[in-house]
């Protein structure tokens, strides 16, 4: 990607090296559970990060109307690294399409760049969950070492691939201030297990559409692509499907309990973003392909 020298968002926040205010919060998963997932994940030999994938399927989209706990005051400082200052201007490229594509009223999303652990409106969470958005605080949560996981462990390597994990988390904010998030949890609430997941599934889908349709419009309106980066988000959105993830850490695929959809279908639904450039190519819901 050509991103060097482009503008940084002003709505970053760097919290890393400073740990959670404090341990234990509601909504995410407490110390307990992170110790649980370690445990397990020491005796079963599967990578905690995949354990954790599932339980950030259903975080990711927590009710937003749940009273929400005051934001953490931490002091926040523009990035000055490399890897931090490629998360601002990612950012800033979203704002900027959302804008055009939205209107004016779209309010920007946050994004806390963390190490370890961190504290959200939606609870403490430990990084091993992988970056997330609480849609009671509006904020997008990455620990940039997840982008260490994803070429090494995953094989997913390029800055467009870690340009794709944040669009996609910025899909969820728009699906947040869309309506769209609380009337799939509403709907969850009253369905059995497997249709909920399979609405998980259509959500997350339709995430990876909204992080495509950013990526075309980075392309066509700002030039910050380059030959190959549609290939590397792509190599990224088939090496996150459940089925691949499920083979990988436990040898065997159960479609019924896959909250963020196949390689395929990840792939299939990026793509179309990346082609189309239009929101309203993004819709899992109705469309038969699913
Ligand atoms: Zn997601």
């Amino acid at each position: 990607m050509r991103w060097e020298g482009q503008r940084e968002s002003d709505n970053v926040e760097d919290r890393r090296g400073m740990g959670p205010a404090r341990v234990g919060g509601v909504g995410g998963l407490g110390l307990g559970g992170i110790v649980l997932v370690l445990a397990v994940s020491y005796f079963t030999g599967i990578n905690p990060v995949t354990l954790l994938n599932m339980l950030n399927g259903v975080q990711e989209i927590t009710d937003s109307s749940a009273p929400s706990e005051p934001a953490p005051t931490a002091p926040a400082g523009s990035p000055s690294d490399k890897l931090g200052k490629f998360a601002g201007v990612v950012l800033a490229d979203t704002e900027t399409t959302c804008r055009q594509l939205l209107g004016p009223q779209y309010e920007d999303p946050r994004l806390v760049l963390f190490t370890g652990a961190v504290q959200s409106a939606c609870g403490t969470t430990s990084s091993a969950v992988g970056p997330f958005y609480c849609p009671r605080d509006h904020k997008v949560y990455l620990d940039l070492s997840f982008f260490n996981e994803m070429s090494q462990r995953l094989g997913a390597p390029g800055d467009f691939a870690q340009a794709y994990v944040i669009a996609h988390e910025v899909g969820h904010h728009v699906q947040n201030l869309m309506g769209i998030a609380e009337k799939v949890t509403r709907l969850q609430r009253q369905a059995s297990e497997r249709e909920g997941n399979a609405l998980s599934v259509k959500m997350e889908l339709q995430a990876d559409c909204f992080a495509g349709v950013w990526g075309h419009h980075a392309k066509r309106e700002r030039n910050l692509i380059e030959p190959g980066d549609f290939e590397e988000g792509l190599r990224a959105a088939s090496a996150i499907g459940d089925d691949r993830l499920q083979k990988m850490s436990r040898g065997s695929v159960q479609p019924e309990s896959w909250t963020h959809g196949s390689s395929e279908q990840r792939m299939t639904w990026l793509r179309k973003g990346l082609e189309t450039g239009d929101p309203k190519a993004c819709d899992t819901f109705t469309n038969n392909r699913l």
